[in-house]
């Protein structure tokens, strides 16, 4: 829900200041879907706010939810008519992950990904970012009688840090007490390394979490499967993340989307642990194993007993390496899979 414009319909009507916080409450703490859910305040006022102002940005055009029931994706149909998808995801322990999207499209054309291969489409407006956990907190709250969200991830469609003026004033809302209430520490943003936004995190939300999808630890295969690399080579992100560092003094979460016969060979797990040694910190270094999800664009995963041999081998090199479990594949709501369909 657009704030700036609930202050103005507020503002050009009369209406006292203190009501905003009241429908901020019940819109972004207590997930109510419509006004007419607002008991503290009058009538009119409800049917005035019905007829001015939407609550989310989007209309939801298809829900679909695996069959455990833990992965739930949503396909979102923008007031333009661009589309864009956000997941909910669980472990089964009932807390809930939000995978929100920071663009329509991509224009960074990961070759392994479905949304790059779609292109670009246009940047997300901030309240339709933080509208996609908006969305999903009514959601859990009709559907299951609570509200367990107790993650925000920006590992949708999009690189978040080249559209930062937006996902920044997202970011903000989110951890506003007055509106959403999360805290920076449950809030992670993941990029495909630009390197510029790195820096900029870590001087305005050092508490907010960093992920990158490295996937490749040599240039000449980063180029190749990520051309984001031939902008901003390792090295460079070597720089960003040595500067992370020495802000932050917090772990990184590195993504390696293990694909069959591309990146999962010794060498490649040689190389990965050369590079990131070559950061310093390896204890601030995380890495997260991916098996890979199907997409259309023809690669394969490699087998579970590859992962384990390339997990091994980073491990006997000193670093921390997990095989992170695949929510969301059932729904093609997985990493790389969103294509806005
Ligand atoms: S993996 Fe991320 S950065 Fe790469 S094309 Fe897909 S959405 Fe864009």
């Amino acid at each position: 829900m657009n704030n700036e414009q609930l202050k103005k319909i507020f503002a050009k009507n009369n209406q006292p200041a203190y009501r905003i916080t009241q429908i901020r409450r019940a819109v972004f703490q207590a997930g109510i879907s419509s006004f007419v859910e607002i008991s503290t305040i009058s009538k009119e006022l409800r049917e005035f706010l019905t007829k001015e102002l939407d609550i989310l940005s989007f209309s939801v055009k298809k829900i679909l939810v695996a069959k455990d029931g833990f992965s739930i994706k949503a396909l979102l149909e923008l007031h333009d008519g661009f589309a864009i998808e956000t997941v909910l995801l669980s472990s089964g322990i009932e807390k809930w992950s939000v995978c929100v999207s920071s663009q329509a499209g991509c224009v960074l054309n990961c070759q392994f990904c479905a949304t790059g291969k779609n292109g670009f489409r246009r940047n997300l407006l901030a309240e339709e970012i933080s509208d996609q956990v908006l969305f999903w907190r009514q959601y859990l709250k009709k559907e299951k009688g609570m509200d367990k969200i107790s993650n925000i991830v920006y590992m949708g469609m999009g690189e978040p840090f080249l559209n930062w003026t937006e996902v920044k004033k997202s970011i903000e809302d989110l951890v506003d007490k007055n509106l959403f209430a999360f805290g920076s520490r449950s809030i992670s943003i993941s990029t495909a390394g630009i390197t510029e936004g790195i820096i900029l995190l870590a001087k305005e939300f050092p508490q907010v979490n960093l992920a990158l999808s490295l996937h490749f630890a040599t240039d000449e295969k980063r180029n190749k499967y990520m051309p984001v690399n031939n902008k901003y080579s390792l090295n460079d992100l070597k720089k960003a993340l040595q500067d992370y560092f020495f802000k932050t003094n917090r772990q990184v979460f590195v993504e390696y989307i293990m694909l069959a016969g591309i990146n999962d060979g010794e060498t490649d797990a040689y190389e990965l642990a050369k590079y990131l040694k070559s950061i310093g910190k390896r204890q601030l270094l995380h890495i997260n194993l991916i098996r890979y999800n199907q997409t259309e664009r023809g690669f394969e995963a490699t087998s579970g007993n590859k992962v384990q041999i390339f997990k091994k081998y980073l491990e006997n090199n000193g670093l921390s390496v997990s095989i992170r479990k695949s929510l969301g594949q059932e729904v093609f709501g997985a990493c790389g899979q969103l294509a806005g369909k």
